[in-house]
């Protein structure tokens, strides 16, 4: 774990989280991290956020909560400011923010597919409903118009469609490597999201297949744990480096103010 980053997590503000950042960092440092990132949700609209992200007017509260955060850190540990926005975006969330300097990196997430929150537990029934190759289809068609906003600087949990178990029947490879050339040419980094690991899916955000395209397309590597709470931390990174080196990476990227950078793996 040693040097490692951890670009995920999520605070209280979300509704869905505990432990306070001085918390998730202490966790940080007892792992060797080199680097957290807080990355909570960017406000969604009402009745759709409830539980689920802060509000518009919490963004400023939540700003200052790392950054208060990272000062009475300084020395131990490097603390980033980031946020994870739905794509497509939402009229809560106030697109100045993508601008923020304040902001280290954007993480862009796909977590609904025409107001459909695939990725609830509640809504989980709709898959019966739909074709399965449909629902990747359409899934994949967001991500490619994530990557195309040209704002964003990692692609949250590549293949978050797989949470729940439920895999396509198509051959999805050839639509990965045309995103995986689109992250390449756009300098976008992808994470391995332990999370899943913790899901019915049981495996990371993207599969081993999924990760050796982008190693072969050049597409930038990072690392995040989605943790909502401060034992997540670093869940299973050492696995996460394993598959990374596994597909080829050798370094990981990290990001201050929008500006990417290497650490070795
Ligand atoms: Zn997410
Ligand atoms: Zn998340």
């Amino acid at each position: 774990m040693k040097g490692l980053v951890d670009y995920h997590t999520h605070t209280p503000l979300c509704g869905h989280a505990e432990g306070s950042p001085d918390d998730f960092i202490r966790a940080a440092v007892r792992a060797g991290l080199s680097e957290i990132g807080f990355s909570d949700h960017a406000p969604l609209p009402t009745g759709l956020r409830e539980g689920i992200t802060m509000l518009p007017e919490q963004v400023e509260e939540y700003l200052a909560l790392v950054g208060s955060a990272r000062e009475r850190h300084t020395g131990s540990i490097v603390v980033k400011t980031a946020m994870e926005v739905d794509f497509p975006f939402h009229d809560s969330f106030d697109r100045r923010y993508l601008a923020d300097d304040r902001i280290d990196y954007l993480i862009g997430s796909c977590h609904f597919i025409d107001g459909w929150g695939f990725d609830n537990p509640d809504h989980l029934d709709e898959f019966d409903h739909r074709n399965i190759d449909t629902v990747y289809a359409d899934y994949f068609a967001i991500v490619s118009g994530l990557i195309a906003a040209g704002v964003f600087n990692i692609i949250g949990h590549f293949d978050l469609v797989k949470k729940f178990g439920h895999r396509s029947r198509a051959d999805q490879s050839g639509m990965v490597r045309r995103l995986a050339g689109e992250c390449a040419a756009r300098g976008i980094a992808v994470e391995i999201n332990t999370s899943g690991l913790r899901k019915p899916a049981g495996e990371m955000y993207p599969s081993a297949s999924i990760l050796s395209i982008l190693f072969d397309e050049g597409v930038p590597l990072t690392l995040g744990s989605d943790a909502h709470n401060p034992d997540e931390v670093a869940y299973e990174f050492a696995l996460a480096a394993e598959a990374a080196k596994k597909a080829g990476y050798r370094s990981i990227s990290g990001f201050s103010k929008k500006k990417r950078y290497d650490i070795p793996l």
